[in-house]
């Protein structure tokens, strides 16, 4: 039978992430560090268990849009992926928004969060999205919103319970611009039942939420962002119909597909102004502030997910009669066996020394210099050059080197 590459295979990802697991070390007092390990050992599990068979099992799931129902009614029904609805569970059962409001760990509570969504993020198709809304939305609520809205609102946002919990969007970008915010077209009119919103919002992700916050000018407010308001708005009615909203379509993207975007009319919409009637754009700073810190949080966790996949495929792909996890590798190429978000030889060394490896790189001479070293063998060795190496940096010398057994043979020292 011809050759088929076995694929790679991904363990637990907290357990196997040593620099996340070191950075914790480093920034958590160990109690709490103790503390909070089994739930990150746990998510290190699902990560490659059923989240990611969930991920994979819907990976060209898509949501679909149906406006209208077969008696001519508008529904704007939006019907997401099984993957959704698993990924949506587990985020609640988690605590994924929930570890940051619970404070049961008191300031490191939010390094907890972001560890646990360090972890969650790349096996779960961008439900973070709907994730950091409500995240910005819960903070930002719990920030400036009267206590009778912000109790009533914030405890559904962070509950644990899927029954009850709640997700936020969060719909500033219209037509005259995302950036410029301060050109928003939506008015806000005062009716008998209380303020409506008139307008279009031109990029709502994940639109089956149950609030999001938005601007609207009140009309006769001043122009630019300080004649915004900020407003809540519940997406549906006490009878589950949409709240004056029509989803005009889904947004075709290149990417995060599974994540529903949508364009949406707001017709009559009824919504809560959260914090008087001006200076919106300045109200919704802390849910554009938190949602950033996912971006940059999730952004670390694709890098750390493509060396954890990379490390996982050389140790299985075989060329020259060893595994390519067993080979040294060419100057200027990236090692995957440093963990974590690093490795490669060319890091941290002067460029002058980069170029004379490559001068000096026979590829005939490239052996499997390690091959003869069984894989647990070298992992001790790793874990004691590790342990040199913090022993050496707890003695003040910071220079970075190449460990010795991974430079090619033929490189000036
Ligand atoms: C997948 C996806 C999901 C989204 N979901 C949402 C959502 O849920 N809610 C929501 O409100 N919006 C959402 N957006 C919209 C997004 O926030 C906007 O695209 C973004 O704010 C940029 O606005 P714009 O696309 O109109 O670009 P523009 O505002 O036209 O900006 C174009 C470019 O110019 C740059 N630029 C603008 N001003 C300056 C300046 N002063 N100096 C230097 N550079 C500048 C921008 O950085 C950008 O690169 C989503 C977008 C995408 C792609």
């Amino acid at each position: 039978m011809s050759f088929v590459q076995t694929p790679p295979v991904l363990g637990n990802q907290y357990r196997e992430d040593r620099v996340l697991q070191s950075f914790l070390r480093r920034h958590v007092p160990a109690d709490t560090l103790a503390a909070i390990a089994p739930s990150l050992d746990r998510m290190g599990e699902r990560a490659v268990g059923d989240l990611a068979a969930a991920g994979m099992a819907g990976r060209s799931d898509e949501p679909e849009l149906i406006q209208w129902d077969a008696w001519g009614n508008r529904v704007d029904e939006i019907r997401v992926p099984e993957a959704w609805r698993t990924f949506a569970r587990a985020a609640v059962e988690e605590g994924l928004v929930a570890t940051a409001y619970e404070r049961a760990h008191g300031e490191y509570s939010r390094l907890h969060q972001f560890a646990l969504v360090y972890l969650f993020d790349r096996s779960t198709k961008v439900y973070t999205c709907p994730l950091a809304m409500t995240d910005g939305c819960a903070r930002t609520l719990e920030l400036i919103a009267p206590a009778a809205l912000r109790d009533r609102v914030v405890t559904r946002l962070t509950s644990r319970d899927p029954a009850r919990a709640w997700t936020s969007g969060q719909w500033m970008t219209e037509r005259t611009g995302g950036s410029d915010v301060g050109l928003s077209e939506t008015v806000a009119r005062q009716s008998p039942e209380g303020w409506r919103l008139y307008g279009t919002k031109w990029f709502t992700s994940a639109i089956t939420a149950d609030v999001a916050l938005t601007l609207a000018r009140p009309e006769g407010g001043a122009a630019g962002g300080r004649g915004l308001a900020l407003f809540l708005v519940e997406t549906r009615n006490h009878e589950g119909r949409l709240n004056g909203i029509r989803v005009d379509r889904l947004k075709e993207k290149l990417g995060t597909r599974m994540v529903p975007t949508a364009e949406l009319t707001l017709e009559g919409t009824l919504a809560t102004p959260v914090a008087g009637l001006s200076d919106g754009v300045r109200n919704i700073a802390p849910m554009l502030n938190i949602t950033r810190t996912w971006n940059a949080v999730c952004s670390a966790a694709s890098l750390r997910r493509g060396v954890a996949l990379a490390r996982a495929y050389a140790a299985r792909r075989v060329a020259f009669g060893c595994s390519l996890g067993g080979q040294a590798a060419p100057p200027g190429h990236a090692r995957g066996d440093a963990g974590g978000v690093r490795g490669g030889v060319s890091p941290g060394l002067p460029r002058s020394r980069v170029a004379r490896a490559r001068g000096s790189w026979d590829a005939e001479r490239w052996r499997c210099r390690r091959a003869a070293t069984a894989p647990t063998d070298r992992q001790a060795h790793d874990r004691a050059a590790g342990g040199r190496r913090r022993e050496r940096n707890a003695r003040g010398v910071r220079r970075c080197r190449i460990r010795r057994g991974h430079r090619p043979s033929g490189t000036a020292a």
